[in-house]
């Protein structure tokens, strides 16, 4: 069914941390959850998601341990293409269509990354889920998804963070005096060094024009109005 007006397409970006509920691995229950929260909303925006892998392994980590960088990064890739299968699942499971792009190839499991596929998937109600990040070295799943946002033209990017619901001006776990912004320029977000998304993101966005909101994922329900475009978290914008 084809819509008169276009719908509002946002990316949504779900960092590993959000899938382990802490701990290494998948919690099924939380992301079962988050999978409900996206179905809820299939009809009304058009979805898709690039997965982090914080939760089973970080390239950086590994390499400070001794490995290689790119073969540690690329053990990170593979990590983030779990999640996106376990999303799958969930997503399925509550009736949400869903397909798997992945940047590095794996026939079996999922799609190669075709921007013009994932787009069309999407006009057809179909969440579309990008894993293995940009298939490079070197790049975070944060500057991913600025990326695959530009590139499937979505109309803003939502950071679902998990133990921080936005911006604040230091970090909340440690400065007691620290307070939450309702909105801020990219510009501001680098100058004061903030640290809830990478910097390369903060700059693709800041100089391609891209709307970014960063919320939390613990209050129930977040998910759905992120996606529906409640004022939750802060605005980052240009
Ligand atoms: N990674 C990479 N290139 C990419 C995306 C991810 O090399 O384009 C690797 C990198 O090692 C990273 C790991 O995959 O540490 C997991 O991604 P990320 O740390 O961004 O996940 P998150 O912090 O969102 O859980």
């Amino acid at each position: 069914v084809e819509n008169a007006t276009p719908r509002r397409r946002v990316l949504l970006k779900l960092s590993g941390e959000v899938f382990g509920g802490g701990a290494v691995g998948v919690d099924p229950a939380t992301v079962r959850g988050i999978a409900e929260q996206i179905a809820a909303v299939y009809d009304q925006v058009e979805v898709a998601v690039v997965v982090g892998g914080g939760n089973f392994f970080r390239g950086a980590e590994l390499s400070k341990a001794g490995m290689d960088r790119s073969r540690a990064d690329y053990i990170g890739m593979l990590g983030t293409v779990m999640n996106a299968l376990a999303l799958q699942d969930f997503l399925e499971q509550s009736g949400q269509p869903t397909r798997v792009q992945t940047a590095i190839g794996m026939a079996q499991v999922a799609e190669p990354y075709i921007p013009l596929r994932a787009i069309r998937h999407m006009e057809k109600s179909r969440v579309v889920i990008f894993g293995a990040g940009a298939g490079m070295p070197f790049f975070s799943t944060d500057t991913v998804c600025a990326q695959r946002a530009l590139e499937v033209g979505a109309d803003m990017v939502l950071m679902g963070k998990s133990g921080v619901d936005g911006v604040y001006t230091a970090d909340p776990q440690k400065d007691p005096n620290a307070e939450k912004l309702d909105r801020l320029t990219y510009t501001e977000a680098l100058h004061r060094n903030i640290r809830v998304m990478d910097q390369t993101a903060m700059t693709m966005c800041n100089d391609n024009g891209l709307d970014m909101r960063v919320f939390g994922m613990e209050a129930e329900g977040n998910v759905t109005r992120a996606l529906l475009g409640e004022e939750i978290g802060t605005l980052v914008t240009p």
